[in-house]
């Protein structure tokens, strides 16, 4: 069943310790079979009391490490009986037909338990990154007159498990510090406090971060699942481009992944995936905090107004008429001198694109009138991405390159 060979060295992960580690506490799993000797996540003391004391958090951290590298994985203590049964059942062909490079695994331990008092909390946890799609949550489960009880939102998350950038360097380091004090003012705003937890997790891994990052997140709330009764992880996609297909993000399967994640103490959701992402900025584009905090920039902090989520956020802002209340916030001049590509990196995208797609209609149906320029460049935008779509060779990083010179952007973001 598990498809490895009985030779393959099977990667042992040892039951939680918890120390004190300077102001905080760590939750720390040795291991034995991967890159790194141990895991662990570290929480202000404060939040010490939300520690879990069993291994579900470094079952979901390092299951894609183990898929990757084709070996079974035993956890020698206790996990969750129903987290272990989805895992084997389901979460793992899941990531198999969903994540490229993987392979199917098998998890073993020595401990099945179910659900105690000792790991049940009752807070409503859900990560503050200060994005669109972290601000659409915020909307719903906390300012909404229409979240229930049970699910309005008690405590940030802030996690440092390799979102910022590589963890091994010192500029995530300080790009994550400067977020985190961004993140606290917002918190603040919100009436709710922020759990600052960082973990070396991203240190066994060499793939890119957003092809595990919604398991590398789930991990931190089942370490906190001694607080947490729910999690909420913000998606990035609606539910009509949710596919288990091989694709370079986990996003694309969150809402069918995060729900395999929870246990009868911890229930993971997938926020927001009932929205577009138009009806997503319209509803953010209302809420005063996000009019002043708003911070969806890839290249740092704050907003440099023409990386590919500075450029797509002002974009759909000026077609939903809302871009002066957020102009403080963007580098518009960046903008300005970035449009002309962006226009036509949105124009020559398929209708049937997840995110581009709804943009391009928007936009033409809007009453921005295009010049000679815009419609040449559109047409060679439109011929490349359709080269690079149905052509796959040895050269085609030219294509690329070349479709990057036109516009400025990636054909692939
Ligand atoms: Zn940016």
């Amino acid at each position: 069943m598990s498809g490895t060979s009985p030779l393959r060295q099977e990667i042992v992960i040892m039951p939680p310790e918890i120390r004190d580690v300077g102001s905080e506490v760590q939750l720390l799993f040795a291991v034995d079979g991967l890159t790194e000797k141990s895991l662990w996540f570290t929480v202000e003391r404060e939040f010490a009391g939300f520690i879990a004391n069993r291994l579900d958090a470094a079952l979901v951290a390092l299951l894609p490490a183990a898929m990757y590298l084709k070996r079974d994985i035993y956890l020698k203590g206790d996990v969750s009986e129903d987290l272990m049964f989805n895992v084997n059942h389901y979460v793992v062909p899941l990531l198999v037909a969903a994540m490229p490079g993987v392979g199917r695994v098998r998890a073993t331990a020595a401990n099945q338990v179910s659900a105690s008092s000792h790991n049940v909390g009752h807070g409503v946890f859900t990560g503050l990154s200060c994005g669109i799609d972290s601000f659409a949550t915020v909307h719903d489960y906390l300012l909404s007159d229409t979240v229930p009880d049970g699910l309005q939102i008690t405590h940030f998350l802030f996690n440092e498990v390799g979102g910022h950038g590589s963890s091994r360097q010192q500029r995530t380091k300080e790009l994550f510090e400067v977020r985190l004090e961004a993140s606290k003012t917002v918190a603040a705003l919100l009436g709710r406090p922020l759990i600052r937890v960082t973990s070396n997790v991203d240190f066994f891994y060499s793939n890119p971060f957003r092809q595990t990052h919604t398991l590398r997140n789930a991990a931190v709330a089942h370490a906190l699942a001694g607080g947490a009764r729910h999690f909420l992880y913000s998606s990035s996609y609606p539910y009509s481009s949710i596919h288990p297909e091989p694709f370079p993000t986990s996003a694309k399967i969150d809402p069918i992944l995060l729900p395999l994640l929870s246990t009868t103490g911890l229930t993971c959701h997938s926020a927001g995936a009932g929205y577009s992402r138009l009806e997503k900025m319209a509803i953010v584009s209302k809420i005063a905090t996000a009019a002043e905090h708003l911070d969806v920039c890839t290249r740092g902090h704050p907003n440099c107004g023409s990386c590919f989520k500075c450029a797509r956020t002002i974009f759909s802002l000026e077609l939903l008429g809302q871009l002066d209340r957020f102009s403080g916030l963007f580098s518009i001049e960046a903008y300005r001198k970035a449009e002309a590509g962006y226009l036509a990196h949105v124009r020559s995208a398929e209708y049937s694109h997840p995110v581009l797609g709804e943009l391009r209609r928007a936009s033409e149906q809007s009453s921005r009138v295009l010049n000679a320029k815009d419609h040449i460049r559109i047409g060679l935008a439109r011929i490349l991405r359709r080269v690079i779509g149905r052509w796959r060779f040895a050269g085609s990083w030219r294509l690329h390159e070349a479709y990057r010179r036109l516009t400025n952007f990636s054909a692939s973001e």
